[in-house]
């Protein structure tokens, strides 16, 4: 077989700039350390690369969602530091922690059953403070499966970190009184935006993962974290459109003039939604180049006139500080991130 062509679409990971977060969020959780959520392929830009920098730079304790989501990362990280999130749901699901050594985190009285009955072992345990979501309940912290168990972290997740809510207080307190009714070797509670709210939140360890890649839920945050993500994709065609012309589908842009445009190799189906048009734009060396006419799915057409020079080949950067542009189009900044499609070479 020959060699694959090279792509047309890439994704910069700025190491440096994604170590600098994670200390910068270490040394904001004050006494307490910074772990790292690297779930969702590390929130879209690949959990291998990731994960082998955050531990680099210091990282100890990594979260993931699903059972699937391990294998990358233990490609690079002690499996007894790996956690996993939506915990022991099947008999198989404690067979893999077992054999692997990874962490599951139990949600319920009934996963915390099954690990005892699958032999049990180290393990981390979620309680619901109020997000209602996954967890034990306060009350069953009591029950006798959750007490036997061996509970390294014992953690709770924020509803509504991202704002000044009676919330974030409420369920502060009940975590406090968690921790008071059950031992465990650490406490965690906030993630990204719960470390914005302050050292009381902190406890043992953060759990962030959206400001790690560049993003930012709470002001506070702002001058901490860079941005990590720059995708780029390339001109696969230019031409030249005469007045009247139409472009795309729904023919929703006309030429009134002649002018010069680029065929980008970017769509929907790389992450960048039609919401990203018809305001947005492009860039070729910080010359903004407008969208025109929808989003295809392989497809954006840009104006060339503010950069004539460019060419079939090029490559034009698409904007990703994450704050700006999630306001901007309408997206939050984890959409932005973990839609970022399979085709960018990453
Ligand atoms: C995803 C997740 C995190 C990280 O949250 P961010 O808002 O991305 O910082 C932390 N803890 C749990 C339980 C999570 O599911």
């Amino acid at each position: 077989m020959p060699d694959l062509p090279p792509p047309s679409l890439r994704l910069e990971l700025d190491t440096q700039a994604l170590a600098a977060n994670w200390r910068a969020l270490d040394g904001l959780s004050g006494t307490a350390r910074a772990g790292a959520a690297v779930k969702a392929d590390g929130y879209g830009l690949g959990a291998g690369a990731v994960a082998k920098t955050l531990k680099d730079a210091g990282a100890h304790d990594f979260f993931v969602a699903h059972w699937s989501e391990v294998a990358d990362v233990v490609h690079h990280v002690d499996p007894a530091q790996i956690a996993v999130l939506h915990g022991p749901v099947r008999p198989q699901d404690v067979h893999y922690a077992r054999a692997i050594g990874v962490k599951p985190v139990i949600n319920s009285v009934e996963q915390a059953q099954r690990w005892r009955e699958g032999g049990g072992g180290p393990c981390d345990l979620m309680v619901d403070t109020g997000i209602n979501r996954l967890g034990v309940s306060l009350r069953d912290l009591g029950d006798g499966a959750i007490a036997a168990l061996d509970v390294d972290i014992l953690m709770s997740h924020l509803a509504s970190a991202d704002e000044n809510s009676a919330l974030n207080p409420l369920q502060l307190e009940r975590f406090q009184a968690a921790c008071a009714a059950l031992p465990a070797r650490r406490r965690s509670l906030a993630n990204s935006a719960g470390i914005g709210l302050g050292r009381d939140y902190a406890f043992d360890l953060t759990r962030p993962g959206l400001s790690l890649y560049g993003g930012v839920p709470r002001g506070e945050l702002a001058d901490h974290v860079l941005q990590v993500a720059f995708p780029q994709a390339a001109v696969i065609q230019v031409r030249t459109l005469s007045p009247g012309d139409s472009v795309g589908y729904n023919a929703t842009f006309t030429a009134r003039a002649e002018m010069r445009t680029g065929i980008v190799s970017l769509g929907y189906a790389d992450g960048f939604l039609r919401c990203r048009g018809p305001a947005g734009a492009l860039r070729f060396e910080g010359a903004e180049l407008p969208l025109l006419g929808k989003v295809s799915m392989d497809m954006v057409v840009v104006d060339l006139t503010a950069a004539p020079q460019v060419k079939e080949g090029d490559w034009l950067d698409v904007p990703f500080a994450l704050p700006e542009t999630a306001r901007a189009r309408g997206l939050s900044q984890y959409e932005l991130l973990t839609t970022l499609g399979r085709r960018f070479r990453r």
